[in-house]
């Protein structure tokens, strides 16, 4: 029997870390310790009142059945009263405007099946978050990527997408605090993002995964809060990494109406939601305090004083994060950064090559802060060994 691929299997790209990962498989098996600073996945545990709460619900026979596809009711009610409180987007109805997702990767991969027909124009940053990019083509869309520059603070340059491109565009993924660049939002970007998409029509998601994992004072703001978002835009919140849930599933997306029921209509046809037990674990991470987030912040703005403070000291050129466990690095001269992260593994620091998440990457690789602070100090010392 011949068993084939489909060919939207087949046309994936292909995939760019392999020789990495023979790599670390190689160098493990030797025996030899990596720092794996390489995935964006908290070590710190979920918060124990989090855990505790998730223990309880587990042992309640009405949490054991089939969930509702768009959640819990009381999951709903606390993620919009959350959001009223966190960003000042109140009024959001729990009912028709919010809808639980098994965590927020699941939404963001279902979005284009209710929105995107073959053939439709999607407008993808890059570098940026992969999936964005493979649901488009999954459902036979067109991706027309928006580089996103330093010198424009990683911001998309609006103004140089064709006329032809933003009339023919379908929709559009913005994500800030930005994977893997660690760039913020400016109130004044919102407002350019509002009005072109206004203008031409286009559907706004944004991906606010890291809102909650910021340094500085400066708390990064939701679309949502941009005078006209709600008429053309959801946005697509998680659980994950403001309280160390990665493992958990669950977030939700909110606002427009029909945006939301769209994605509601393919979830009924493809899951049956989130647990109820972790929807309740959920409302408590989400209505109890929010000190266990402020104190993961601090662990967090710790290391990255000790990686960039050492990596800086080294003589290489940092970007700092104001938001995100994100650490871009700049490739010395003559590296790409395929290259760069293949030297570092060598070192023994697993990094990854920004270029994983579109070509306008190059000239960077990725660092996080997911690993103790003697672990980032290690990690600076290894590299500042580097023979370059
Ligand atoms: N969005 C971005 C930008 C991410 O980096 C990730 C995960 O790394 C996600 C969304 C998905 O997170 P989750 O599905 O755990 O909510």
């Amino acid at each position: 029997m011949s068993i084939e691929l489909a060919a939207r299997i087949k046309e994936l790209p292909p995939y760019l870390f392999a020789d990495i990962d023979k790599k670390k498989v190689e160098l493990r098996k030797l025996g030899k310790d990596l720092i794996d600073l390489g995935i964006g996945d908290p070590d710190l545990p979920t918060p124990k009142h989090i855990v505790a709460a998730m223990q309880h619900a587990a042992a309640e026979p009405r949490y054991h059945r089939y969930p509702s596809y768009e959640g819990m009711q009381a999951f709903r009610e606390a993620a919009v009263k959350w959001y009223g409180e966190r960003f000042g987007v109140r009024g959001l109805d729990a009912n028709t405007e919010c809808c639980a997702l098994i965590g927020s990767k699941e939404g963001i991969a279902h979005f284009p099946v209710a929105f995107v027909n073959p053939g439709d124009l999607v407008l993808v940053p890059d570098p940026g978050y992969p999936v964005y990019a493979t649901w488009t083509r999954f459902m036979g869309g067109e991706v027309h990527y928006m580089p996103l520059r330093r010198q424009n603070g990683f911001l998309p340059d609006l103004s140089a997408i064709p006329a032809d491109v933003a009339r023919r565009a379908k929709l559009m993924w913005i994500n800030y605090p930005n994977n893997p660049t660690a760039a913020l939002a400016t109130r004044d970007f919102y407002k350019e993002v509002v009005e072109f998409a206004t203008r031409n029509d286009i559907i706004v998601a944004s991906d606010v995964a890291y809102s909650e994992i910021f340094f500085d004072g400066e708390a990064p703001i939701s679309f949502l809060e941009t005078p006209g978002a709600r008429e053309v835009g959801i946005e697509f919140q998680s659980l994950s990494k403001t309280y160390n849930m990665t493992g958990w599933r669950i977030g939700f997306a909110v606002v427009h109406e029909k945006l939301v029921q769209g994605l509601g209509k393919v979830k009924t046809n493809t899951d049956s939601g989130a647990f109820e037990a972790v929807q309740a674990a959920a409302v408590s991470a989400l209505t109890a305090s929010q000190q266990c987030v402020a104190d993961m912040r601090d662990i967090y703005r710790e290391r990255r004083e000790v990686l960039c403070s050492g990596l800086e000291a080294a003589g290489f050129e940092v970007l700092r994060p104001k938001a995100t466990f994100y650490v871009l690095v700049v490739c010395p001269r003559g590296y790409s950064s395929v290259q760069f992260t293949s030297k570092l593994l060598d070192a023994g620091v697993v990094s990854t090559p920004a270029t994983g998440f579109g070509p306008s990457g190059e000239g960077y690789i990725r660092l996080t802060l997911c690993a103790d602070k003697s672990r980032m100090k290690d990690a600076a010392e290894r590299i500042k060994s580097v023979k370059l």
